[in-house]
């Protein structure tokens, strides 16, 4: 992967972890939701099996009930047909069945009804006893002698609705001889359904084929005999099965319902349990909803959370592109620089080294990072760094510029000029320091030389006049402390004018630096000065020495200059190059006109006496007085 892709990715990772978090949100309240209806559903199952049962097993009751019935209209019939209905037969019957009626509470009536619809057990006719005569016209046209269960009728004697069973007999001769009925009461079926306790806005209704109400619980009074031929049970075709379940609105009272019904395989009757939709799901509704008012709690937090943390990504972010920016300005500039940019930590190694350390000590950063920071430095100088570097790490100083000599890898010695600057860390603690370093060799050179220049002769590499001058000064005042004894010699090239006239000025300079250096290499104590006091003119300073030890060196110098042998032929002291030269000592502290200029001065006097006297000599100070003396003046 490449850098820009690495960042474009890093770039939507805030965009990244809000999409992430809101698909936790969404997946939690998604399983939940999923869970809580799944849960609904095994409620509406669990409805659904409890209404099948109650469904089986009514539909059993009813089918039960009407073959109770049916075998005693079976056992009537053949009575009737074997002993004929002549009236005792039927008064014997009519006992009969009273005692039958009064032994099974689920019979409403049993009756015999001759073939003009008469009642023969009890007085009146259907018409006066029944609201409806459908089954007697059923058995009277059809010769079926199976029982025919007809659709609820209301008694017109006591107002209750009942559903017959009914059988017709034949008389011998095999005409229709009448009907033997025997009814169930309404009430007695939605007294028996009201021992199922199936909820309180639930119901059980047994309806005839046809869809009409035989018996409910509850509110049986109010339904019965009402039709429900035009609802779906009675006229979708999906649901016109032996059973099955079925949701739906009821007609009713216009609440959702879950319902199982079962079609009796025998009779024409279907039974429909029913449970309250609402009612039904009314705990799990109370239920799902706090578990999910937990839930969009916890996903709420989840969000809150989720939205702190994705804020708190990018704010992350910005900051680290803030900082990357600054740090690719910080190393555009360190990088880009000539000079070493280096960062040194409390330990006092280097912890970042500029690419320009290649150019200034000849090293790669790579191979300086980690390494002693001062380690380098020249062993003279380490020890002013070192307690620069010390002060700083104790938060003594806070910046600090330095020039010391620095190994260079190629090149033996560099010399660097160092900027340092501590770094703090938030708290104020130092953590460290930056140097940037330059090389100045060529500067330093280019001091060294300077500084050459305004004390040295160019011509004759001894010290210039400006040097002397400042040395006497020193000297003097050093003597005067010490109450030592200090040494002026004066020297001049005799006849040198001539010289220069005989040899040209070429020559002449090259003669005056050959004398130079004879004067140079009497210098034999550290504090010994020989300078150049102008033209062919030269002086030597000699601290620490007295008269004697001055006439000593000087003659040391006249008789080397004369002992060299260069050609002089115009000089008529002697064939070659000769000096003359005056001396003078003094102890500064017992010089009661005190200051250099005595001191010049009988030095200066000694050389003209030297040169008066003949030349190619040397003249004390001392020897000049006694003359004066001697000479009277
Ligand atoms: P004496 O000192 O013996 O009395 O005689 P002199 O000829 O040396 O004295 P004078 O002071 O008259 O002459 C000094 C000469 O030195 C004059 C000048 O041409 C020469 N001179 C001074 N400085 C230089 C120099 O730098 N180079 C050369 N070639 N000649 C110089
Ligand atoms: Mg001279
Ligand atoms: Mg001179």
């Amino acid at each position: 992967m490449n850098v820009i892709s690495q960042r474009a990715g890093w770039s939507r990772l805030p965009l990244r972890a809000a999409a992430f978090v809101a698909l936790t949100c969404v997946a939690i309240l998604g399983v939940s939701g999923w869970r809580e209806w799944v849960a609904r559903d095994a409620v509406l199952k669990g409805a659904e099996t409890e209404m099948a049962n109650v469904a089986r097993s009514l539909t059993q009751h009813a089918e039960d009930s009407l073959d109770l019935l049916d075998s005693g209209v079976v056992g009537v019939v053949s009575r009737l047909e074997m002993d004929g209905a002549d009236p005792a037969t039927i008064a014997k019957l009519r006992n009969l069945l009273e005692a039958r009626k009064k032994a099974m509470e689920r019979v409403h009536s049993l009756a015999i009804i001759d073939d003009q619809g008469n009642w023969l057990t009890s007085p009146g006719t259907i018409a006066s006893t029944l609201s409806d005569d459908t089954f007697f016209r059923h058995h009277q046209l059809s010769p079926k002698r199976e029982a025919y269960v007809g659709r609820p009728v209301k008694s017109l004697v006591d107002g209750e609705w009942v559903v017959t069973l009914s059988r017709r007999f034949n008389k011998p001769d095999g005409s229709f001889g009448g009907v033997v009925l025997a009814a169930i009461g309404s009430k007695y079926l939605s007294h028996f359904y009201e021992q199922f306790e199936i909820g309180r806005n639930s119901s059980v209704t047994l309806m005839y084929g046809g869809g009409m109400i035989i018996a409910r619980n509850p509110n049986n009074e109010k339904f019965v005999g009402r039709s429900v031929a035009d609802t779906a049970l009675f006229r979708d075709a999906s649901l016109q099965q032996p059973s099955g379940a079925h949701h739906f609105k009821s007609p009713l009272d216009g609440a959702e319902r879950v319902s199982f019904f079962k079609r009796s395989a025998r009779y024409p009757l279907v039974l429909l349990a029913t449970v309250d939709k609402d009612e039904l799901l009314a705990p799990w509704r109370a239920a799902a909803i706090s578990r999910m008012l937990y839930v969009v709690a916890l996903v709420m937090l989840i969000a809150v959370i989720g939205a702190v943390l994705v804020r708190q990504l990018q704010r992350g972010q910005r900051m680290a592109a803030a900082l990357i920016e600054k740090e690719a300005h910080f190393r555009l500039l360190a990088e880009g620089s000539s000079d070493m940019v280096t960062r040194i930590g409390l330990d006092e190694r280097l912890r970042y080294v500029s690419p320009s350390s290649n150019r200034v000590v000849g090293w790669r950063p790579n191979q300086l990072m980690g390494t002693d920071a001062l380690a380098g430095i020249h062993p003279e100088d380490r020890p002013h760094v070192q307690a620069i570097v010390d002060a700083m790490k104790r938060g003594e100083t806070d910046e600090a510029r330095l020039t010391y000599r620095n190994v260079h890898r190629q090149k033996t010695e560099v010399w660097l000029e160092s900027t340092m600057r501590v770094t703090r860390k938030d708290n104020g603690n130092v953590d460290g320091v930056v140097a940037i370093s330059r090389d100045i060799t060529e500067q330093k050179k280019l001091e060294t030389r300077l500084e050459t220049l305004a004390i040295e002769d160019s011509l004759t590499g001894l010290a210039n006049r400006r040097r002397f001058d400042e040395r006497l000064k020193e000297e003097w005042a050093r003597a005067y402390r010490d109450r030592s004894s200090l040494g002026l010699l004066m020297i001049d090239v005799d006849h040198f004018k001539s010289y220069n006239d005989e040899y040209g000025h070429p020559a002449g300079d090259a003669c005056l630096r050959v004398v130079a250096k004879i004067i140079a290499a009497e210098m034999q104590r550290v504090g010994d000065l020989a300078a150049r006091y102008g033209g062919e003119e030269f002086a030597m300073l000699l601290p620490n020495t007295d008269a004697a030890g001055c006439a000593r060196i000087g003659e040391r110098i006249r008789s080397a200059v004369h002992d060299a042998g260069l050609i002089h032929a115009s000089n008529p002291t002697a064939p070659c190059v000769t000096v003359s030269v005056g001396g003078a000592a003094c102890r500064p502290a017992l010089e009661r006109t005190a200051g250099t200029g005595s001191l010049v001065e009988a030095a200066d006097r000694a050389l003209y006496a030297a040169k008066d006297a003949g030349r190619d000599r040397l003249m004390m100070s001392g020897e000049v007085m006694n003359m004066l003396k001697a000479s009277g003046q």
